[in-house]
Order: structure tokens, then sequence, then C-alpha cells
């Protein structure tokens, strides 16, 4: 039965997944164990790119991979825990609204009895019997207004916690786009908005441009100044490549020390030129040591160019950028390369 065999197969890859962690002596944590299975089962291409391309630059698995790679392809279980309590408290903001509410109506059908009952009965009343009655619908009226601002004041408190709910689910949402360090898109959101651009680039027949560029011996950097500085660098990139782009461009932090730029409604060449303004911006700023005033020079970055071509894939588009990126870097970086007719040339 398929159910069955679906079970097996569950089965079998939870087993695969342990018996990989433990040859590769990866961790036996939740976060490794969610990561490696999605690896073996294959159900997300993108994940086993990122995961191989991370593990070819460290050597081996470490707990810097597993935040990034959960950090970036797990993050939605955070907006669905934000979904579930806004679930939770809209309910009971709803609940309590609504025992107020029965409350309410309830006495508003006794006191509309009562009131008739009054109206019909009021000619054969005696003076005091009167006085009695009117005593009663006076006290009753007060309660029934008491009753209607509790329901005004609980309605009032449902809507607040709903509006603030609102707020949060808004900001757990931009959270889940934007890279932790930088401020900027990231992966997901780059992912996003590249979908967002090919589309539209067949609809209107209209070309898009996409950049990818990495910095140039971060390795280096890092090792030489520090992992804190090489964070500093990492946000001074970002900011001058969002600085230098337009309203209608994304810059994304891809991964580790790679940006991602994706150009809606541009020409190969205006993306090359862009390419290289924003190489020359990065590459002329200063760097000094805000602790110690230390001047440490420059940063240069390397940059890959390539124009979409309508109908190809995400992953075909970004390898054909990567492709030029790496012809930048093998041409001895701090340059900006394109993909034309499948060859790498220089931009
Ligand atoms: P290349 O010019 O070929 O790109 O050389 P590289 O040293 O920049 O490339 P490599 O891929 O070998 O190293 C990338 C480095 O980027 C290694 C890693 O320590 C660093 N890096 C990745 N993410 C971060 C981060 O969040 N903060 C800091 N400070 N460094 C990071
Ligand atoms: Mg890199
Ligand atoms: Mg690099």
């Amino acid at each position: 039965m398929a159910q069955s065999n679906s079970f097996k197969t569950i089965e079998a890859n939870a087993k695969n997944t342990m018996a990989l962690l433990k040859d590769q002596s990866i961790r036996q944590l939740p976060r490794n164990y969610t990561i490696w299975y999605e690896y073996l089962t294959e159900s997300n291409p993108d994940l086993v790119r990122r995961v191989n391309e991370l593990m070819e630059t460290d050597g081996k698995f470490t707990d810097k991979i597993a935040s990034e790679i959960y950090r970036d392809f797990f993050t939605f279980e955070k907006e669905n825990k934000a979904i579930q309590e806004s679930n939770r408290i809209v309910q009971k903001s709803m609940d309590s609204v609504m025992v107020n509410l029965n409350a309410t109506t309830g006495d508003f059908s006794n006191y509309g009895e009562q009131l008739s009952d009054f109206a019909t009965k009021a000619d054969s009343l005696s003076v005091t019997e009167l006085q009695d009655v009117i005593g009663e619908i006076v006290s009753q009226t007060s309660t029934m207004s008491d009753n209607a601002m509790k329901l005004n004041d609980s309605l009032d408190s449902a809507s607040k916690e709903i509006s603030n709910l609102r707020k949060l689910l808004a900001e757990v949402q931009e959270e889940a786009l934007t890279d932790g360090l930088t401020g900027i898109a990231n992966r997901k959101s780059f992912d996003a908005a590249l979908a967002k651009a090919t589309s539209m680039s067949l609809e209107t027949n209209t070309p898009t441009c996409l950049l990818l560029s990495d910095i140039d011996h971060f390795k280096k950097f890092n090792d030489t100044h520090g992992h804190p500085f090489g964070d500093q660098v990492l946000k001074l990139v970002a900011k001058t490549l969002t600085g230098g782009i337009g309203r209608t461009a994304t810059a994304a932090r891809y991964g580790g020390e790679e940006f991602g730029i994706i150009l809606p409604n541009t020409e190969l060449d205006e993306a090359v030129d862009l390419a290289n303004d924003l190489r020359t911006a990065v590459s002329s700023k200063k760097l000094v040591k805000r602790s110690t005033g230390e001047d440490v020079g420059k940063i240069t970055m390397s940059f890959g160019v390539a124009l979409y071509t309508p109908r190809e894939d995400a992953l075909t588009y970004i390898n054909r950028a990567d492709e030029a990126l790496y012809a930048a870097k093998n041409a001895g970086r701090n340059q900006v390369k394109h993909l034309q007719s499948g060859l790498a040339q220089t931009g």
C-alpha cells in the first residue's frame, strides 16, 4: 500500500539521516537532523546546493554552516509559530467578547420583557406598586448600562489586541525576509524577488539582469583583522550596494560574503556599468578600525553579470551569473565579467 510504503520511506530516510550524522561526526542535534534529512531526501535543491557550497568552502559541516542553513531555509517555522500564537490570542479575545455579548443580549431581552409587562400592567397598579416597579426598572436600566459598557470595553480591548497582533505578524514576516547581520534582504527574499523579476520580464518582454558579487580574499581579511571587524565590513558592503542601486532593484545577502542584485528592466550593458560603479564604490571605501583608529586599507569585490534568458529556471540563471563571477575571480579579482553566448567576457 502507498501509505505503508511512504511510512517505510520516511523510516528509511530517518535511519539514513542518523547514519550520516554519525558517519560524518556531525553532532546529533535536532537542527542538524532537520537539515540533513532535507538534504538526503533532496526535496529542496537550493538547500542541497547551499550545503554543498558551504561544505566545500569550510571543508566540514560546522555549527556556523548549520546556523546559516537553518536561518535561510527553516525560518518559516518561526512564522508558523507566530501565526499559531495569533490565532490563539484572537480566539481568546473573541471568546471573551462573546461571553459579554451573550450576557448582554440575554439581559436586553429580559429587560425588554419587563418593560412591555410594565406597559400593559401600569394602568392597574397602585401608586406604591408603581413606585416599586419604577424602582426596579431604574435598577435594571443601570445594570444594562453597566453591561453595555463592559461589552464596549471588551470589544475595545479585543480590537486593540488584534491590531497589535497584526503589527507583530508584519514584523515577523519582515524579519523572516531580512538578513540579521546587514539588515538587507536575505536569501529567501532574493529568491522571491528573482522569481518575480523573471516572470515580469517574460510578461512584459523586458530585459532583467542579475549581478552576483563576492568579497575578494575575505577569509584572509577575517584572519588578519578578526571576524567581528569582518562583520562590520559586511554591513558596510551591504550599505554601499543598496545605496548604489535604483528603487526597483533588489540587493540581497545571498550567502556569507556574497551578495546578489536583481535588476528588472535593465539591459546587459547597463548592468555591467552598474556593477563597475558598485565595484568602484566598494573599493574606494577606506576601512578604519573604530576601536584603535587603525587604517586597515581597502577591500575589493568581484562581480558576475548575466542577462535573463526567457524561460530558463532560477537555478540555471543563478549558475550562469555564478559562472561569470568565477571568471572574474580567475581573471585576478576586483573586476566584472558577464556572460554572452555562454562565454565569459570582460565587462
Ligand atoms: P575569494 O576571493 O576567492 O572569494 O576568497 P575568499 O577568502 O573571500 O573566499 P572563501 O570562500 O574561501 O572565504 C569566504 C570567507 O567569508 C570565509 C568566511 O569566514 C567569511 N564569512 C562568511 N560569512 C561571514 C560572516 O557572516 N562574517 C564574517 N566576518 N565572515 C564571514
Ligand atoms: Mg564566497
Ligand atoms: Mg570571497
